[in-house]
């Protein structure tokens, strides 16, 4: 089996319900998904996590090129040459996110090619399904947070879901005011985590993660700066709310001082962004050795949905204990048609948990002709 053509797509849709975090607006969705043909006719597909136009002109410009012609089942072997070539220029960022696009479409082939579900080809026994969490409750919006917030929170215990993730980086202030409002929306039973995409120093940081620990806060997801594995542990060591990061981090490189720091309770790679699914699970083996549990950063299309629920599926949970805290897997809820439109099978939600694919590969069933109406450019 070789790669015949490498296809970047770039998928965009204006939001009708815009929505905001604390480091900016979004008014649209865009994505870029990659196709690696086989001379034999196959097709896997990927996506890169980050700004598309860029990950596509990398793709098209850079590293497709040098795995035309090549086995797309050497996923080492492939992943290792487009590194080497790449170490100069990215490695992190934009680079990293296009590598990964084609690692997932390589894998996906692979996985067809062996006849089961990606995350069997990865090792795991049978999976029926993972629990998620609810990644919602934004900003923005001329409606009072009080009011949305409310109905949001009744459409996801209505749903099923018993964790949800909500958004601060108000201020202080404020922030600890949602915390509670919110915590009485879902309920004490209901798992409650804190995202502020970075938005806080240290300081800022240990006041709010103090204020809200009488909320029973399942992590504080990104308090401060990415850049700062030591800022990291100074709120860790303030306060007793576990921290979670990691999706603006790059391989196993990029994670290695995080781990060996122990400046994470929860890292949240992102396979899209990462390095793929050949990286993500080297960054789990090496989270593993720090004993620091995994959950991935999830934030795409059905792609990047499978790409992560397949890896997420074939982890073993940390540390080893009989009853080893229950995997807890990111669900975005924000508007996006790129998680049900452009396939025939999209992941199955259903009482708050993600169901595993079923067929092999990837296991969703791209529609390309569902592309059209968000088709920005089509390169090869
Ligand atoms: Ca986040």
């Amino acid at each position: 089996m070789r790669i015949r053509s490498v296809d970047a797509v770039h998928l965009r849709t204006t939001l009708e319900r815009p929505f905001s975090f604390s480091q900016f607006s979004y008014t649209d969705r865009e994505t870029m998904l990659v196709k690696v043909a086989t001379e034999d006719g196959r097709t896997g597909w990927g996506e890169a996590y980050g700004p598309a136009a860029i990950t596509a002109a990398t793709v098209r410009e850079f590293l497709g090129p040098m795995i035309v012609g090549r086995d797309p089942g050497a996923v080492e072997s492939l992943w290792a040459s487009m590194y080497a070539r790449s170490i100069d220029y990215g490695q992190k960022g934009v680079l990293i996110a296009a590598m990964s696009a084609l690692d997932i479409a390589c894998w996906d082939l692979k996985a067809q090619d062996a006849g089961v579900p990606l995350y069997r080809l990865l090792g795991s026994e049978p999976v029926e399904s993972i629990e998620c969490y609810w990644t919602g409750f934004y900003f923005g919006g001329e409606e009072p947070l009080e009011s949305r917030w409310e109905r949001e929170a009744e459409e996801c215990i209505d749903q099923g879901f018993h964790a949800v993730k909500m958004k601060v980086g108000l201020g202080v202030e404020r922030d600890a005011e949602l915390v509670g409002m919110l915590r009485g929306f879902v309920g004490s039973g209901c798992n409650l985590a804190i995202d502020a995409n970075h938005a806080y120093s240290p300081i800022e940081a240990i006041d709010l993660a103090r204020r809200v620990e009488p909320h029973n806060i399942h992590w504080f997801e990104e308090p401060v700066s990415p850049l700062d594995a030591q800022a990291y542990l100074d709120v860790k060591a303030a306060t007793n709310i576990p921290l979670a990061g990691g999706e603006c981090e790059y391989t196993r490189f990029g994670f290695q001082k995080w781990f060996d720091a122990r400046a994470l309770d929860y890292a949240q790679p992102d396979v899209c962004a990462c390095g793929g699914i050949t990286e993500s699970m080297k960054i789990a083996t090496l989270a593993s050795l720090a004993g620091i549990h995994v959950t991935p950063h999830v934030w795409g299309s059905a792609i990047g949905q499978a790409a992560a629920l397949h890896f997420y599926a074939a982890r073993p949970r940390q540390p080893f204990t009989l009853t080893p805290e229950a995997k807890l897997i990111e669900c975005d809820r924000t508007e996006n048609p790129f998680r049900t439109e452009i396939v025939e099978t999209p992941i199955g939600l259903d009482g708050g948990c993600w169901h595993l694919p079923e067929a092999a590969g990837l296991g969703i069933g791209v529609v390309p002709e569902r592309f059209e109406p968000y088709l920005v450019g089509r390169v090869s």
